[in-house]
């Protein structure tokens, strides 16, 4: 017997037969003997609809009605799924964000949990034998008791963060693909599906563009060290060995995983622009001259490249979020009189690709692999950065498949 997780998110859920397939894999997981708390997103397409008509009723709108709003999706999938359990005779219980507790900041739209109480759960576990349904993306403000939302994709933190406060011994994300992929299988077919990642491969690969997870479910699972496992929610739950491994993806502890890669997988993003600032002055201060004002523009900076200096001038390249590149270079021509440089040229179609894998901290080498690999399929390297566990390298937009796919199989990721 074990105390799980599940979480469904909103193609899982979109309709009341899909709801149907979630309990049965509820059901299924009760027989086992299993004590469940499951949490839900609203049903496909519902909060896309909520967000739309806040937006229609008022394009300046109150953020804290906002979450009055968008809210009412997952409350409406709990409620339907505690209603389909009890009829097929499992006994269920649904729960809003107020009902548990779940405690979060103040920031409306984007709320942080900060607490969850477990206890009134556990207890019923143990004296009911009662499924927890809880609805995902929502909780309450701490202080005034407003109902608060945590950003799109929220459920997944929010399945974490009760998989954390009931102590599970695992979090189960119900999802539409069956798990995490060395790269996208759309550009490389070879693609594989890894049984194992570590949390702080996944977070790359996650922000990098592996969209399985909202980014912040996975930061809050390795600080609290919750197991996360990714699997396909469109197995019909009769198919499913009760005790064999199912098909999926363990995020988990880098020392769980015994068999390390060097390069766990390769992730890219179109999501970023080139900025290069041309000779520019080479002393103290040109550097907090130029990226003082983006902070300030509450724009984010990416790669930095710098070059060492010629005659007392250097070059900066660095890259901004796509959306934010006009605005990035409105903002650096109004300083360029007083900081000093002779031109502002960017590139918009770039792309940055990643090769992860915490395997790299004990390896040399992986870099000059890449480089040459892709030197010899002719592909120019715009700009490099580095992290103990990532090398990301922008290159032109045009030859996205091309690298994604010759840095794949140069690290063995085919096999
Ligand atoms: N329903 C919310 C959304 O669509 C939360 C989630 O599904 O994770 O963003
Ligand atoms: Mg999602």
């Amino acid at each position: 017997m074990a105390r799980l997780v599940m979480k469904f998110g909103g193609s899982s859920v979109a309709d009341l037969d899909h709801i149907r397939n979630v309990a049965r894999h509820v059901e299924r997981e009760v027989k086992a003997g299993h004590e469940l708390a499951v949490v839900v997103s609203a049903m496909a397409g519902t909060t896309n609809r909520l967000v739309e008509w806040c937006r229609q009723a008022a394009a300046l709108h109150d953020a804290r009605e906002y979450d009055a709003v968008v809210a009412s999706g997952e409350q409406v999938t709990s409620g339907l799924l505690a209603i389909v359990l009890e009829d097929m005779g499992v006994s269920a219980r649904s729960w809003q964000g107020w009902q548990l507790p779940i405690l979060t900041s103040n920031a409306h739209g984007s709320a942080r949990i900060l607490d969850i109480n477990g206890a009134e759960l556990i207890k019923r576990f143990k004296e009911r034998k009662e499924v927890a349904v809880v609805c995902g993306f929502q909780g309450i403000h701490k202080e005034t008791g407003r109902i608060t939302t945590l950003g799109r994709g929220g459920s997944d933190t929010s399945a974490v963060a009760v998989a954390a406060a009931i102590h599970a011994e695992r979090c189960d994300i119900y999802t539409d693909v069956d798990g995490v992929y060395t790269t996208d299988p759309d550009i490389e077919e070879r693609a594989r599906r890894l049984d194992k990642i570590a949390y702080e491969e996944m977070l790359e690969m996650a922000s990098l563009g592996a969209k399985v997870l909202q980014v912040r479910s996975v930061e809050l699972a390795m600080q609290r060290r919750v197991r996360i496992f990714v699997r396909s929610s469109f197995d019909r739950p009769e198919d499913i060995d009760p005790h064999g491994v199912p098909p999926g993806t363990l995020i988990c502890d880098e020392e769980e995983i015994v068999e390390n890669q060097v390069v766990t997988g390769i992730a890219f993003s179109k999501d970023e622009a080139q900025i290069s600032i041309r000779r520019l002055a080479d002393k103290p201060g040109v550097a907090a001259a130029l990226f003082g004002p983006l902070a300030d523009a509450h724009i984010n900076v990416d790669m930095i490249v710098q070059n060492i200096s010629a005659d007392g001038l250097t070059d900066i390249t660095f890259t901004v979020p796509i959306v934010d590149y006009e605005r990035a270079k409105d903002v650096l021509k109004k300083v360029k009189a007083k900081v000093g440089f002779s031109a502002i040229e960017g590139a918009a179609d770039v792309v940055k690709v990643s090769i992860i894998g915490v395997g790299m901290r004990s390896h040399a080498g992986v870099a000059a692999t890449a480089f040459k690999a892709l030197a010899e399929r002719g592909i120019n390297i715009r700009a490099i950065s580095t992290s103990e566990i990532k090398i990301s390298i922008l290159i032109d937009a045009a030859f996205t498949e091309l690298a994604v796919r010759t840095l794949h199989s140069v690290y063995g990721l085919d096999r």
